[in-house]
């Protein structure tokens, strides 16, 4: 079993519903958790995020700081052994 609820290829393939804000508030927590913690994937949302923005169809917005803070106490207490 994985810490993490998405894998890559979800995330991938939920980006553009990401985006959209079309995503039910527990797959968006999971999806933003997942950009927390894969540097890879949060670089794939940032370069998906400015196309979106260059089309001018969206306002995208990085994850504040108040709710990445949010995310990582969600983690932490899901896996006590790290702290
Ligand atoms: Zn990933």
């Amino acid at each position: 079993m994985t810490t993490l609820d998405i894998t890559c290829v979800t995330l991938v393939g939920l980006a553009t519903r990401y985006l959209e804000q079309d995503l039910p508030e527990q797959e968006q927590l999971n999806f933003e958790l997942h950009l927390v913690l894969c540097p890879k994937c949060f670089h794939h949302l940032d370069k998906r995020r400015r196309t979106v923005r260059a089309i001018g169809a969206l306002a995208g917005e990085p994850i504040q700081p108040e709710r990445r803070n949010a995310l990582i106490e969600a983690f932490s207490s899901r896996n006590p052994s790290t702290g």
